[in-house]
């Protein structure tokens, strides 16, 4: 009987597991994960989910591991991987031995320098122990200061505030989402925080951060000190490399796999997270992806090529964002854009579009209330994914269907 091991019980080593069945391979399955909790969606854990923080979101209910036969095994670390003898060693010493590895260890938040791991009141957001760490503190009268105008800190912001404490977000660049979203979008994001009460500032750089036992304290370099009750480090995450960097394996800004997945062992590959991989839509571009629909896309295209096929990468890199009543969703990446078009869906959402000087689509990023721009973000997509040049003057009228345009 085959044996696939896959190390990380998160979205993308889970939804690989299941689709293992789906897909008819009735050999026996090992999905090991260092979290004691079956594997569950970390997007609600800074949004509503973290309202009511306990359960989490499970993926999957935890009798439909026992039932479709998969081995799951919580609470320990795989420590080390003989990538020639085929052995995966966990932490308690035992070795189990593989056919094919998968390799789902995601990501891990970036711990602020100078300050050496969390204390009780300077908290990271990754893991629902960290979310329901963070929930005791968000409570009316209480202040939370966050580190880091990123999509995490944000929407922990936003949060925060529906749970009636005080928000407060510093960002050393001159505005929030610098990384994540043209100017405009991120003009919307920060006014409607600022209605909702955040104090979101900008520009700001801390040389020093206090973990006192009555108040955490944020020091400025224009002198100011920001006291709060909590303060959540939001400034982004880096892949979980150490077990893959140990046993050999190339790594390139997370482990490097080509478009199939495949690590540079045999038998080894990776997906989620923890990965960057060439992006032949982009002409082959080596990126790595945070998202929730990347980690579950290549948890089934790991499964298809864990049983033989040779599937490639295909999809068009998305992600989404909830803060306040907002939401934003951007497809493809912009970098590289050379124009950014402008088109207006009424009660204040839009999309800008990426192109190239070649007048291709690269990207599309969308904002508005609820699903506003949820359905033309997916035809950008799709024109994205067909290497569309789309009329320009088409782009920006809104009277002119997008689905025309693909057609087209
Ligand atoms: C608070 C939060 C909000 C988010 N919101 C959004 C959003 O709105 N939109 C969006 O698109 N994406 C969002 N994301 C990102 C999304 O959740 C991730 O892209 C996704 O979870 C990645 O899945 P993964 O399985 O690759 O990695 P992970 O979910 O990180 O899972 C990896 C698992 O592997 C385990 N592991 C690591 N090393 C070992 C080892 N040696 N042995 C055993 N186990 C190991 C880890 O403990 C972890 O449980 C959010 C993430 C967070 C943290």
């Amino acid at each position: 009987m085959p044996h696939f091991i896959i190390v990380g019980a998160g979205e993308c080593g889970a939804r690989t597991a299941f689709a293992l069945r789906e897909k008819g391979f009735d050999g026996d399955i090992t999905l090991i994960g260092a979290e004691p909790v079956a594997p569950y969606e970390r997007p609600p854990l800074s949004k509503e989910g973290l309202i009511h923080a306990h359960p989490p979101k499970f993926v999957a209910a935890l009798e439909r591991y026992a039932q479709q036969g998969i081995d799951l095994r919580l609470g320990i670390d795989a420590t080390d991987i003989d990538t020639l003898g085929k052995v995966v060693t966990l932490a308690d010493g035992q070795k189990l031995g593989y056919d094919k590895l998968l390799l789902a260890t995601g990501a891990s938040a970036r711990s602020f320098p100078g300050i050496a791991g969390t204390g009780e009141r300077i908290r990271m957001l990754r893991t629902h122990a960290d979310a329901l760490a963070l929930r005791t503190a968000l409570h009316p009268g209480r202040h939370i200061a966050i580190i880091g105008g990123g999509f995490i800190g944000l929407e922990l912001a936003a949060t925060a505030r529906k749970l009636g404490a005080d928000a407060t977000v510093i960002e050393g660049l001159s505005r929030v989402l610098k990384r994540g979203v043209p100017e405009a979008v991120a003009e919307v994001i920060t006014l409607r925080h600022r209605e909702e009460g955040v104090d979101v500032r900008c520009g700001e750089t801390i040389i020093g951060v206090e973990d006192r036992t009555d108040c955490a304290i944020i020091r400025l370099a224009s002198g100011e000190a920001i006291s709060a009750d909590v303060v959540l480090v939001g400034i982004g995450a880096q892949p979980n490399v150490a077990l893959a960097e140990k046993a050999g394996l190339a790594i390139d800004n997370g482990i490097a796999v080509n478009d199939r997945l495949e690590t540079s062992a045999a038998d080894v590959y990776a997906a989620g997270d923890c990965c960057s991989f060439p992006l032949a839509l982009y002409g082959g571009r080596r990126v790595r992806l945070e998202c929730w629909r990347n980690a579950q896309e290549q948890g089934t295209l790991a499964a298809a090529n864990l049983l033989g096929t040779r599937n490639s990468i295909s999809a068009v890199p998305w992600f989404w964002s909830d803060q306040h009543d907002l939401t934003l969703q951007i497809a493809g990446l912009a970098d590289g854009a050379a124009t950014m078009l402008r088109r207006d869906l009424g009660e204040e959402a839009f999309i800008l579009f990426h192109l190239d000087e070649t007048g291709r689509l690269l990207a599309a990023s969308g904002i508005g209330r609820g699903n506003a721009v949820a359905r033309d973000i997916r035809l950008a997509e799709m024109l994205i994914a067909a290497r569309a040049c789309p009329d320009p003057m088409a782009l920006t009228a809104s009277h002119i269907k997008l689905k025309s345009l693909l057609a087209a």
